[in-house]
């Protein structure tokens, strides 16, 4: 195996212990979209389901939905796209709770008799029925179908100010559905989390820093990466001076070089964008990129790194983390952990020490 994503359970389970305590008496919906956000559905909602408190998951399609069904999973399954135009049958048999966010979607649900999580925009400017519009929806709803209402926060990673008046805007609503009926009621994602905001909130919604992904740098809850990407050394040589590496001769030797490819590329979820921006571990030593990263290889510089055909390379461990590789790929962790390909096995383990593989 040249590639692979070794997936730490345990310190997800340390993260998600970490997290509640900040949610104050909040549930947790742990959402597991995007393949856990490339960490693996299955296995991952599996062992939050048996190992903590975890009250529902929340994914994106009816397929991601099916896939934890056909994997296992008991708990309510909440889907957040539009799974009402996609499929009701499914959505029934697979027991899946669709959050209804207009009125097309509300008379589809309440036509199949189907329970469903009411949302409302209160400044994302996506889902959601808009304050102008909260009158006429609680004057139709049908309160037996309704098993939750929610909102969704905008900027709670960089504007405290913006999310608590989200948050405030919310209430009247949550007030008035709560006088009918007690329902589930939520807005948080991560980056809201150490806002603790409380009373009337039942759970929060938690993806990124379940898996150790910080929402920003001063994140005052502990987290721990839960995957490490790892490669292997599958070639070394030395250069000669003057020589250029890789596609576009981005990079030219000063003078003889010792480099390695690596077999991991951007096929694999290697941001092309760290070309000549990002350093490796090789045998606990940092070799950096060189030249542009291709699809399948990467070409590093091993002058001072004693290392052979065969070496462990680290792409992004809990110290190397995915977090630095967003700030230098000018993206967010989210997209780079969404990116490591299916190509890229996952191994699970449940403890850091004797690596316990996990029964997945
Ligand atoms: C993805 C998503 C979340 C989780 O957000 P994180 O920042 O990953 O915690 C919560 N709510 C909705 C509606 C989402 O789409």
């Amino acid at each position: 195996m040249l590639r692979w994503a070794e997936i730490y359970l345990n310190r997800l389970k340390n993260n998600y212990n970490s997290l509640k305590k900040f949610t104050g008496r909040k549930k947790i919906i742990a959402v597991v979209k995007a393949n856990a956000y490339g960490h693996g559905s299955v296995p991952v909602s599996l062992f939050l389901e048996r190992e903590t408190d975890v009250d529902m998951f929340a994914v994106a399609t009816i397929d991601e939905g099916k896939e934890l069904r056909e994997g296992g999973v008991k708990s309510p399954i909440l889907v957040m796209s539009n799974p009402l135009i996609e499929g009701v049958d499914e959505v029934k048999e697979l027991n899946l709770t669709p959050v209804v966010f207009d009125f097309e979607s509300l008379e589809i649900a309440v036509k199949n008799g189907i329970g469903f999580h009411l949302k409302v925009d209160t400044g994302m400017g996506r889902l959601g029925f808009l304050p102008y519009q909260w009158e006429s929806v609680l004057e139709k709803l049908d309160f037996s179908l309704l098993k939750g209402v929610m909102s969704h926060f905008a900027d709670s990673d960089t504007d405290v100010e913006f999310t608590r008046y989200q948050y405030n805007m919310f209430i009247p609503l949550i007030k008035k559905v709560l006088s009918v009926k007690k329902v589930a009621v939520h807005i948080d994602n991560s980056g809201a989390v150490p806002l603790s905001l409380d009373g009337l909130l039942t759970h929060s919604r938690i993806g990124l820093a379940l898996y150790g992904s910080k929402p920003y740098p001063d994140f005052p809850v502990p987290v721990e990466q839960v995957m490490e990407v790892k490669s292997k050394v599958i070639d070394v040589k030395t250069l000669p001076p003057d020589w250029g590496v890789s596609y576009g001769r981005t990079y030219i030797t000063r003078k003889s070089e010792k480099i390695a490819v690596v077999a991991f590329g951007y096929a694999d979820g290697f941001i092309r964008s760290l070309s000549n921006n990002w350093q490796v571990k090789i045998n606990g030593c940092f070799a950096p990129v060189i030249g542009r990263i291709c699809m399948d290889m990467t070409v590093v510089s091993v002058e001072r790194i004693d290392t052979k055909v065969g070496d462990e390379v680290v792409i992004t461990d809990r110290a190397l983390t995915f977090d630095k590789m967003a700030e230098k790929a000018g993206t967010i962790s989210y997209e780079i952990m969404c990116d490591i390909s299916p190509r890229v096995k996952r191994i699970f383990f449940e403890r850091e020490d004797g690596k316990i593989l996990s029964r997945f």
